[in-house]
């Protein structure tokens, strides 16, 4: 077991003073989903099992991360579910440091049957993409006849006491008249939902244009009155309240168009090839492969800092000037 730095410490602070405390580690570029916003339907430069580091690797980095002050990591993907000994490698998270947040983001498509043992192997959080609740729209967006299994998939995370939050990217034409299904079965299930707006970028499919946040506050004030709460202490999103029957439910709206994330962004990225990536919509990226690989610690943490080091001060996204950045090989 690894104990954090004395408080006092100096931790992974980057140059604009933002104490980097988060990782987001893309354990497999590979999907069995085709999402429309994501990914062709042949990704030419997808990759193979064998082009993802070994999991080993990938923990001698979870090691000196921990060690240097991260107190939350999310596996993601690709399909994280997809990698094999996924499960192990969650509870090898979970004993370097049990007080460590461990999040996990799928498309649930493989998590009924993986639920409870992800759970015992210490998973906390996870997030599950659910852009429709009608087969055949799940079939036309990510171009799998999927719904049964992911609907099975958030049954049994919700069974298992798991923190969950369901994702939602609405599109025009697509799925636009399910936010406020997705928004009900939420309430229902008494699960939080996040609407992230379609972030442009060169490999999804074209002609696809996704609401944005008002786009969507629109649909909702049309049947729920809601209120403005703040910006989510864990993420992106911006939070808003509905009352019902003096209960409160929550949802949240991920709007890169319009919000400033930057000024408090903790995080950095893992990708599965072994590349440190200071910042989604940047082109910077330090190959930590090697040092990984040979368990080097040294290097792991001159490569680690000097991520930090690289981190620019706002991204450089902007929706004209579509992203190079592929979702499913830094994990959105
Ligand atoms: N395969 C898993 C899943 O779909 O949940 C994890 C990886 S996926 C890249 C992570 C998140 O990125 C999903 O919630 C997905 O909806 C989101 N995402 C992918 N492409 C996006 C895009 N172009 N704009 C906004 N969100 C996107
Ligand atoms: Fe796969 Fe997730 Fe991308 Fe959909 S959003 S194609 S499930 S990586």
């Amino acid at each position: 077991m690894i104990c954090n730095k004395f408080l006092g410490d100096l931790l992974l602070v980057d140059s604009f003073g933002r104490t980097i405390d988060y990782m987001r580690i893309s354990v497999t570029q590979r999907c069995n989903f085709r999402c429309l916003y994501c990914m062709p339907n042949i990704p030419m430069d997808i990759g193979s099992e064998e082009d993802d580091v070994p999991l080993e690797g990938v923990l001698n980095f979870i090691k000196v991360a921990i060690n240097e002050g991260v107190k939350k990591i999310r596996i993601t993907g690709g399909e994280p579910l997809l990698r094999k000994g996924i499960v192990d490698f969650i509870a090898q998270i979970y004993q370097l440091s049990p007080s460590i947040d461990i999040a996990l983001t799928t498309n649930a498509y493989l998590l009924a049957p993986l639920a409870k043992s992800l759970k015992e192997a210490g998973l906390k959080r996870i997030n599950i993409s659910l852009d429709s609740l009608k087969k055949e729209k799940i079939q036309c967006i990510s171009k799998r006849d999927g719904l049964e299994k992911i609907l099975q998939g958030i049954e049994s995370a919700k069974k298992e006491g798991f923190l969950i939050k369901l994702n939602m990217v609405p599109l025009k034409t697509i799925n636009e008249d399910e936010v406020i299904d997705i928004l009900e079965y939420g309430i229902n299930l008494g699960i939080g939902v996040r609407f992230i707006e379609f972030m442009e970028n060169m490999h999804a499919r074209s002609g696809i244009d996704g609401l944005r946040a008002k786009e969507i506050l629109e649909k909702i004030e049309k049947k729920y009155s809601f209120k403005l709460l703040q910006k989510d202490v864990f993420g992106p999103a911006t939070l808003f309240e509905i009352m019902q029957n003096q209960e409160s439910y929550i949802f949240g709206i991920i709007a890169p168009h319009n919000d400033d994330f930057c000024k408090t962004c903790n995080r950095i990225r893992l990708s599965s090839e072994g590349k440190l990536i200071p910042c989604l919509y940047h082109e910077n990226a330090i190959d930590i492969k090697e040092a990984m690989l040979y368990g080097d610690s040294q290097e792991i943490l001159k490569r680690l800092k000097l991520c930090v080091e690289k981190k620019p001060e706002k991204n450089d996204w902007n929706e004209n000037q579509t992203s190079m950045r592929a979702f499913y090989k830094t994990g959105g």
